[in-house]
C-alpha cells in the first residue's frame, strides 16, 4: 500500500518533489496539495489529488498519512507543530525554522510526542559523493581531520526574493549541516568576513566567507557566492593529518567546440543533487510508511539555525560569535537513532 502524501507549497522545489514522487519513485502517492495561491496548487496537483485552501486543513485531513513542507522558512514552525500534534511524519525542506526559539518549540513538541516524526531536507547527506567522502574519513587511513573547505556557488538567485541576510540564514545551513555530519562534531563558534562585493550581487552581501569552529578544533571555511553566472558549483575538500580527500568534479557531458574542450557545469541544485533528492525521499518514504522519521533530525535543524543566527551576529560585530546549545534530548542521541533505524 502506498504512502498518502500531502504537499504544502507548490513552488520551485515543491513541484520538483511532486514530479519525483509521481514519476520517479514508488511507494508514495501525492493525494493533497496546498499553496497560498490556489491556482498554483490546482496546477500542481496530480489527477485525483485534493486541493486544500490551508495547510492546516491538509494536515488534519484523514486521507493524508504524511506531509512534505515546501513553503518558505517563516511558515515552517506552525506547519511542523500541526503535523506533530496529529502524529503524522513530516519532511520539512530546509531551513527547519528561522530562529532558535522556534526550533526549540518544534523540538519540545516532538520530544513530548516521544517518537521522531520530522526529517529535515539536508539532501547532501544522501549524495553518493558526500557519503564516499565520509566513508574515506571514517576509514581512518588519512588520520584525523584538521580543516574542511566548503564552496557553495549559485549562478544567480531570484530577484526580490533574496535579501542580504539570505546567504547566511538560508544558504549557509547546508554547509553547516554537512560539516557537522561529515566531521561528526558540533560547531561552537562562527566568524564572517565580507570581501569586495560582486557587481552582479546588486545590493546583496555577496560573496561571504564564513569560518566555522568545531568543538574538536577543526576549522571549516565556507565560501558562499550566489551570483557567479557560470552555474551551480559545490565543492568540498578535507585536509587530514596524512592526506586530503575531496568531492570529485562531477562527470558530465564533455563539449568540444570553437571555444575548446570543456565539461558542462550543473545549472542549479535540481541538476547537481537530483540523485541525492531521490535517495532522500526513498529513505523518507520507507520511514514514514512505518509512522516515523530517519535522516537529519530536528536537532540538526536546531544546530544549523544556531549557526545562521551566530553568523548574522558575527557579520554585524566583526567578532567570533559563540554558540550555546541546550543539552541534546535523548530522542536525538546516537543510540536512540541507531535503534530506530
Ligand atoms: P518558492 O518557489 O517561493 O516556493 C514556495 C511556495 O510556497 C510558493 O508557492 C509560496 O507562495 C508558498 N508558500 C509560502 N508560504 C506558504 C504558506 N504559509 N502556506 C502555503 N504555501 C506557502 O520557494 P522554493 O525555492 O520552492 O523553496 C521552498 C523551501 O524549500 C524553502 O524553505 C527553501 O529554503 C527550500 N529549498 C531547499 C532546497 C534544497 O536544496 N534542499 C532548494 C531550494 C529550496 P508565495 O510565492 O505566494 O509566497
Amino acid at each position: 500500500m502506498s504512502l498518502k502524501v500531502g504537499l504544502i507549497g507548490a513552488g520551485m522545489i515543491g513541484l520538483d518533489h511532486i514530479r519525483r514522487l509521481t514519476q520517479v519513485l514508488s511507494g508514495a502517492e501525492v493525494v493533497a496539495v496546498t499553496d497560498i495561491a490556489m491556482d498554483r496548487a490546482e496546477a500542481a496537483a496530480p489527477a485525483n489529488a485534493k486541493v486544500f485552501e490551508t495547510p492546516l486543513q491538509l494536515i488534519n485531513d484523514d486521507s493524508v498519512d504524511a506531509i512534505i513542507i515546501c513553503s518558505w522558512g517563516p511558515a515552517h514552525e506552525e506547519q511542523l507543530l500541526a503535523c506533530i500534534a496529529v502524529g503524522k511524519p513530516v519532511f520539512c525542506e530546509k531551513p527547519l525554522v528561522t530562529s532558535a526559539d522556534s526550533a526549540l518549540r518544534v523540538m519540545e513538541a516532538e520530544v513530548t510526542h516521544g517518537k521522531r516524526l520530522v526529517q529535515v531536507g539536508f539532501m547532501r547527506r544522501f549524495d553518493a559523493d558526500y557519503r564516499r567522502l565520509k566513508s574515506v574519513l571514517n576509514g581512518g587511513t588519512l588520520g584525523a581531520p584538521l580543516m574542511y573547505k566548503s564552496v557553495h556557488r549559485n549562478a544567480s538567485v531570484p530577484d526580490g526574493l533574496y535579501t542580504s541576510d539570505m546567504p547566511l540564514n538560508d544558504t549557509l545551513v547546508h554547509d553547516a549541516d554537512i560539516a557537522r555530519w561529515l566531521l561528526d562534531d558540533e560547531i561552537t563558534s562562527v566568524e564572517v568576513r565580507v570581501p569586495r562585493r560582486s557587481i552582479r550581487g546588486k545590493d546583496l552581501r555577496d560573496p561571504v566567507m564564513v569560518m566555522l569552529h568545531m568543538s574538536s578544533g577543526v576549522i571549516v571555511d565556507v565560501e558562499i557566492s550566489v551570483n557567479v553566472a557560470y552555474g551551480y558549483d559545490i565543492r568540498g575538500e578535507l585536509s587530514c593529518e596524512t592526506g586530503i580527500a575531496a568531492l570529485p568534479n562531477r562527470p558530465a557531458t564533455v563539449i568540444t567546440d570553437q571555444f575548446g574542450i570543456r565539461q558542462a557545469v550543473p545549472a542549479d541544485w535540481r541538476e547537481r543533487f537530483i540523485e541525492a533528492y531521490d535517495q532522500e525521499f526513498r529513505e523518507w518514504i520507507a520511514a514514514a510508511s512505518t509512522g516515523t522519521a530517519t535522516g537529519p533530525t530536528t536537532w540538526d535543524g536546531y544546530a544549523s539555525t544556531l549557526v545562521a543566527d551566530a553568523a548574522l551576529r558575527a557579520v554585524e560585530s566583526g567578532k567570533v560569535e559563540q554558540i550555546q546549545m541546550i543539552e541534546k534530548p535523548v530522542l536525538y542521541s546516537e543510540e536512540t537513532i541507531a535503534v530506530a533505524e
